[in-house]
């Protein structure tokens, strides 16, 4: 089980070229849509200078309308793959769907479980029967307990590589940031569960010019990582391009971070 009560030490995450949690703290990085083999190879290594040791990617994509661009979907995960081994990355990648769990995990180390699908508990059930690391991010409307209580569906399965994300939620305002990043939730499931938490500022503030401060505050209130996207021509991304990073914007982004965590 997740709780404290139950198990005090910090859960580690490990991956190959990543240990989540506890004294680490950890990179994420990569474009929000794997768009090609070449491009996703470009932003493998600009995540890399930045100090990250796991790639991002969508293959799949939760997107609002049925209309937006999907993901390139097993092509997607064959060239994340190849960037991500072409730096010495791990993969994470969304599974959206349980029927692909078999198939993505053939590429991924680490399974996304995207905001949208924090409380499909097949999906969770599904995932915790493998033994891959699982990142699930805090449903939009998500309390606390309903998060923890989502990562119990994986934990229940006998996966316990678990790490629980806040990327913002819907709070009164979506005019000027895409969601409220709830810093206050940091340490708070810090204290109530031993999984690693992670902070992703570019889904909570929507728009390039915020995710940097918003990073930096997750830092500051002691998150075990960052995942964040980055883009080299935003204005051309496939999806979430306001919200992108441009390589030099991540590069300061990511020295200030390990900066502040140094100082924790
Ligand atoms: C994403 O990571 O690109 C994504 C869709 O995130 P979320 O599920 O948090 O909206
Ligand atoms: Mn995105």
């Amino acid at each position: 089980q997740g709780s404290r009560l139950f198990h005090l030490e910090d859960t580690i995450v490990k991956t190959a070229h990543s240990e989540i949690g506890g004294r680490h703290f950890t990179m994420m990085a990569g474009p929000c849509s794997v768009e090609s083999a070449e491009h996703v190879m470009k932003m493998a290594a600009v995540a890399k200078r930045g100090g990250a040791t796991v790639l991002r990617g969508g293959a799949f994509k939760p997107r609002t309308s049925p209309y937006s661009f999907q993901g390139l979907g097993e092509d997607g995960l064959r060239y994340l793959r190849a960037a991500a081994d072409a730096y010495d990355l791990d993969v994470l990648t969304e599974v959206m769907d349980q029927d692909h769990v078999d198939m993505i995990a053939r590429y991924t180390d680490i399974f996304q479980i995207g905001a949208r699908n924090m409380q499909n508990f097949s999906l969770l059930k599904a995932v915790g029967k493998t033994r891959i690391p699982v990142m699930l991010k805090r449903g939009m409307s998500a309390t606390i307990d309903d998060i923890l209580n989502a990562a119990e569906y994986i934990a229940a399965g006998g996966n316990h590589q678990i790490m629980i994300t806040e990327r913002g939620i819907r709070t009164f305002d979506n005019q000027y940031t895409r969601n409220t990043l709830d810093v206050g939730a940091v340490p708070v499931l810090q204290k109530l569960t031993h999984y690693p938490v992670i902070v992703d500022p570019s889904h909570a503030a929507g728009h390039t010019e915020f995710v940097t401060p918003e990073a930096l505050a997750g830092v500051a209130v002691g998150a075990s990582g960052l995942v964040v996207e980055i883009h080299d021509d935003p204005a051309h991304a496939f999806s979430d391009g306001a919200q992108a990073l441009k390589p030099d914007e991540y590069l300061e982004m990511a020295r200030q971070a390990f900066a502040i965590r140094n100082t924790l």
